[in-house]
């Protein structure tokens, strides 16, 4: 390609693989170059689930043909290519030379580290660098800074009902559909035994991604998780059909059992769709236009409808807004100065407590947990352990197919471990095991048990829970939503409070001890 010089250089980030994204509008196919580059840093800062590494390079390699097809060139860089230097701004240096363009136009990238390398890329080519914002979203960041702005306390209920006011979503003229913003009190029930959660739609590996998943487990071997099962749709097309599969087969009864956990279920009713709609495959236009025509339609009910079309255009869109709002020191933030290291069983799935070995062994398999998993399994057990935020984050970052930091970060920070002291949710998730008992099946089959709150065989989730009130009393005991626990606390005598919190010491010296080694994330 020397000596051709190029109009725009346009750069696709592996999570932009959308056509209407707007580093490719006003495309000019005959002078401008798409440049699409898998380079080893992105796919080594953490230790990324193997099907998250085929995933995103799959997705771009079909991207890449899709635009070809267009008519549009691309200069596509393999991660196997010998001159690969291996890192975005490196790549960049080596296009600019091949391509000459006047200028490098790219979409605002969803991570804060990678914002700051693509400020250094004018610097570093001579050449004018063009940054767009990222259109794919309900909210642009200045828009959600509007809404913080001045406020004391952000919470995603406000912002969500601006949301459906402002793009006319579930609205009947001013009024939310069916009278109410809010249809939680009909939904999250516990699952009953007899149903029968709809089969999960698997998109079997093309030629494209099997040499991918060869690639990835020739080089990256030691990272966690198993590709056998993998079945994530890799295409637009794939992705339109699995949205499809969701809206005929499992919004109906979303609501219900949004919440309920089942061992050997790990989908249940949920969408599986994040993965599509963070790579861009789907946008969440789309995807809440669907449910709102199921409910309009009659094909599913309105708390089934309403509870989905918060999650994505309140819940993702907040988390969006919270990122990019308290960047970058949000990465830091640690109110309950948790210092615990991570403990092994994390990527192993070695312990005998029923419900973290099922969901850990659910995301090596899947590189998937549904979100009442992710927070009140191993984020509940992350924060009564104090374990360090910046541990347990990366990790969520690493095992799921569905993580980036601008999404990942908040909830992990946020709402898992409450380390921003309470920006984000309005108390700590803590629970002890009588929650994961109402909303599961898994401590039938457990080595301990949920009914004995002390003792060798007491669920640790029951002591643990208690010796994390106590330990935190002073931050905490003035928060309204923990009342009730503070004033049975308030009952106890100071030798049962002390027992507590030696038993809860005792179990985490022991898994320091026997778990611990080799937790260092990279
Ligand atoms: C500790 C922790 C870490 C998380 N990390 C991620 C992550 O890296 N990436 C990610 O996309 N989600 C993350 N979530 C949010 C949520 O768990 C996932 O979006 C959801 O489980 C994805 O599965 P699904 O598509 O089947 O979701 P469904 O239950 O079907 O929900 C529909 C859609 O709503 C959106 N959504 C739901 N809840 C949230 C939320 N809390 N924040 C943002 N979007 C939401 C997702 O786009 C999802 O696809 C995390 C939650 C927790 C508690
Ligand atoms: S008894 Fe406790 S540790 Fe075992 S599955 Fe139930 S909540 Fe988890």
């Amino acid at each position: 390609m020397t000596g051709k010089t190029t109009g725009a250089l346009r750069v696709i980030l592996g999570d932009q693989l959308s056509p209407d994204v707007t580093a490719l509008a006003d495309l000019e196919p005959r002078h401008d170059t798409v440049l699409m580059m898998e380079v080893q840093e992105e796919n080594t800062y953490v230790r990324h689930h193997k099907q998250k590494l085929v995933l995103v390079l799959s997705a771009m390699r079909h991207f890449a043909t899709s635009l070809r097809e267009r008519g549009v060139a691309v200069d596509y860089v393999e991660l196997d290519a010998t001159e690969n230097v291996g890192d975005l701004s490196g790549e960049i240096e080596r296009a600019v030379a091949r391509h000459r363009p006047e200028r490098i136009v790219v979409t605002e990238p969803g991570e804060w580290r990678v914002k700051a390398l693509i400020e250094g890329w004018a610097g570093l080519t001579r050449t004018p660098v063009e940054v767009r914002a990222d259109e794919r979203f309900f909210a642009s960041r200045s828009r959600f800074a509007e809404w913080a702005r001045g406020r004391r306390g952000w919470r995603m209920e406000h912002f969500y009902r601006e949301m459906r006011r402002e793009h006319a979503i579930l609205m009947e003229g001013d009024s939310p559909a069916g009278g109410e913003w809010n249809y939680d009190a009909a939904n999250r029930k516990r699952l009953p035994t007899r149903a029968m959660p709809p089969a999960r739609r698997r998109f079997a590996p093309d030629a494209v991604t099997r040499e991918v998943m060869a690639l990835v487990e020739r080089r990256f071997s030691h990272h966690f998780g198993d590709l056998a099962e993998f079945g994530w749709p890799v295409t637009r097309a794939d992705a339109l059909l699995a949205l499809d599969d969701f809206i005929t087969h499992g919004l109906d009864v979303f609501g219900d059992y949004q919440d309920a956990m089942r061992a050997g279920a790990p989908f249940l009713y949920h969408s599986l769709l994040s993965p599509a709609l963070n790579l861009g495959l789907l946008s969440p236009r789309e995807v809440c236009g669907a449910a709102e025509a199921a409910w309009r339609s009659g094909a599913a009910p309105l708390n089934a409808v309403e509870g989905f079309v918060r999650q994505i255009l309140g819940w993702r869109e907040y988390v969006r807004g919270v990122y990019w709002t308290l960047m970058p020191g949000y990465a830091e933030c640690n109110a309950l100065e948790a210092t615990r290291p991570l403990p092994e069983f994390y990527w192993t799935g070695e312990t005998a407590m029923r419900c973290l070995k099922q969901v850990i062994g659910d995301t090596a398999r899947h590189a998937y947990s549904h979100h009442i998993q992710r927070l009140m399994v191993t984020g509940n057990f992350a924060l009564l352990a104090g374990v360090a935020p910046r541990d347990i984050e990366r990790w969520y970052l690493a095992v799921y197919a569905d993580a980036y930091e601008w999404v990942e970060m908040p909830n992990t920070l946020g709402m898992a471990v409450f380390a921003d002291g309470g920006q984000m949710a309005s108390k700590p998730y803590a629970a002890s095991g009588a929650y994961i008992d109402r909303m599961s099946d898994f401590c039938k089959g457990c080595a301990y048990d949920v009914k004995h709150k002390t003792g060798p065989d007491a669920c640790p989730f029951n002591y643990l829970y208690w010796a994390f009130l106590i330990r935190h009393k002073d931050r905490l005991s003035g928060n309204p939503r923990l009342a009730m626990p503070y004033r049975t606390l308030a009952r106890w005598p100071r030798e049962r409070e002390l027992a507590v919190v030696a038993e809860a010491q005792a179990f985490l010296d022991t898994l320091d001890v026997k778990t611990n080694a080799g937790a260092s994330i990279p």
